[in-house]
């Protein structure tokens, strides 16, 4: 095991800089492959792969860690990216603990889990370190196109899903940037920028053709896409914020997630932000309250920690173990300083021109109704005020009108809002045109974007090929 005296016992007067930052970056990469031979080591490839059960991919998870194990890195990459389009990115940031190391049975015996996420992600930064993430090789062109709406996971599968079948691929987003959520909603401290973007790169690199600032509905309109492409993707999101209806919600400094999430993380990436670099969307030196317990809320939470905010609160009006957000993000924010407010709503926000302070209630939870969940109820005479210079609202997100965006009244939705689509192949009412992702699930998680981007793209090959063998029969 490597010892971490080493750096130091060294004499860093007698080192460059250059020198110093090879020998940590070797000591440090040494450290990480002990670190996940040693964990790949503890799976004790117990022949029921609850782990691989729980992920939305069905990853062989036994497998590449076995492969870990034994130090032969290049194969376990090879089964990782086998299943998944960004294995780096998964383990990153899926909740674990609530999919596959909250089912490893190394945990269900009190032993603590394989981490499987963090080998995950080792293994495929090694594999681009090493350059063995390559581009897509076309052994076919085929002369069918396919526009997909949204460069967000779902998108971003199925995209190289098709490529790899040969498909011309062209992907439309509003935003100037692809990445959907990866690259504007979550923060760099647990997806690194360079991640995505190297990702993206490869995609442009392998022929995929991607079309930035450009809102369907407004740029182009739907009808022109569906004469451009033999087949069309939706792969949207979900970005309508829910609102706090309650007095006071049009004073200044109050904030949807997404708009303080998006500025943080384009200032990360270098870009001018005149809301940000004027002070209004940077929390440095100012007391904030974030409303919401859902993981939006933990990294709007944990970004105005990093911005230096003077105090971070977490208003929720449930309790800790009724909080949807992942009890690992919740336990870092914790540790970072972060006030949890449970059993709170914000009742009316006041100030003049400005949020100045929020009236808080109280609730308990009631019993448990039909559905199983307790309801917040609020508790009479409980009320306080808490002063506050920003408040940052995170309460959920529900799909855009999209017929109405889109000019399309044929596209059928269900009570949600979200589009519907045939079960198995999630193909829209509209022939040709299908959606995935968040659009059809409500907001949800990426590696279950990536699952859907994977599906889809088997539908619309399907679709692809029994129109072309019409057309030929039909000739
Ligand atoms: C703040 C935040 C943090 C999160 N953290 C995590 C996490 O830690 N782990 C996890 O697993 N999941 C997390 N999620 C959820 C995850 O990001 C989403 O489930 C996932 O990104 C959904 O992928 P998608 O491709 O369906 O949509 P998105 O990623 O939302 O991408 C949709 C894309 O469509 C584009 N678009 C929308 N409308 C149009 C239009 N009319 N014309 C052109 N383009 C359009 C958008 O610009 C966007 O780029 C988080 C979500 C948020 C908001
Ligand atoms: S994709 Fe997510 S759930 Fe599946 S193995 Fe990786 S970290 Fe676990």
């Amino acid at each position: 095991m490597l010892k971490f005296v080493d750096i130091q016992q060294r004499n860093p007067e007698k080192e460059s800089v250059k020198a110093r930052s090879k020998n940590f970056t070797e000591i440090y990469s040494r450290f990480l492959k002990d670190k996940a031979e040693e964990q790949s080591a503890r799976c004790s490839q117990c022949g029921i792969p609850f782990c691989q059960v729980h992920c939305p991919l069905q990853n062989n998870i036994p497998d590449w860690l076995k492969l870990t194990a034994e130090g032969r890195l290049e194969e376990a990459y090879e089964i990782a990216s086998l299943t998944n389009n960004m294995p780096e990115v998964c383990g990153r940031i899926c909740p674990q603990d609530r999919l596959c190391e909250g089912n490893c049975v190394i945990e269900k015996s009190g032993h603590g889990a394989v981490t499987i996420g963090a080998v995950e992600k080792y293994i495929t930064d090694v594999a681009w370190e090493k350059g063995w993430v390559k581009n897509i090789h076309v052994k076919k062109e085929k002369n069918i196109s396919i526009g997909i709406i949204g460069s967000g996971p779902t998108g971003l599968a199925a995209a190289e899903q098709l490529r790899i079948q040969g498909y011309q691929i062209t992907i439309y987003d509003r935003y100037d940037r692809p990445g959907g959520l990866l690259i504007y909603g979550i923060p760099n401290f647990k997806l690194e920028k360079e991640i995505v973007i190297k990702r993206t790169q490869r995609l442009k690199n392998s022929g995929i053709n991607f079309v930035m600032n450009c809102e369907i509905g407004s740029s182009i309109k739907f009808s022109e896409l569906q004469e451009k492409h033999d087949a069309i993707l939706i792969a949207t999101g979900v970005y309508k914020a829910r609102e706090a209806n309650i007095p006071g919600n049009n004073l200044k400094n109050i904030f949807p997630a997404m708009e303080f999430l998006t500025a943080s993380n384009k200032k990360g990436l270098g870009d001018k932000v005149e809301m940000f670099d004027n002070g209004t969307l940077n929390t440095e030196g100012k007391n904030v309250v974030v409303i919401g317990g859902g993981d939006t809320a933990m990294d709007c939470v944990r970004t105005s920690v990093r911005q230096n905010a003077k105090s971070v609160k977490c208003l929720y009006r449930r309790d800790r173990e009724n909080m949807p957000g992942s009890a690992r993000e919740v336990a870092n924010a914790e540790e970072e300083g972060v006030d949890f407010v449970w059993l709170s709503n914000p009742k009316e926000f006041k100030g003049t021109s400005k949020i100045e302070s929020l009236i808080v209630e109280k609730m308990k939870l009631s019993e448990p109704d039909e559905s199983g969940r307790s309801k917040p109820i609020v508790q009479e005479n409980s009320e306080y005020e808490l002063k506050v210079d920003v408040i940052i609202k995170a309460l959920g997100f529900d799909p855009e009108e999209l017929p109405k965006l889109f000019c399309e009244d044929q596209l059928r939705l269900t009570k949600w809002g979200t589009i519907k689509t045939n079960f198995d192949t999630m193909e829209t009412n509209i022939p040709g045109v299908y959606a995935a992702g968040d659009i059809i699930r409500g907001a949800s998680l990426v590696v279950w974007a990536i699952k859907d981007g994977r599906d889809v793209a088997i539908s619309i090959e399907k679709y692809l090929k029994k129109k072309s063998y019409q057309k030929i029969k039909a000739a």
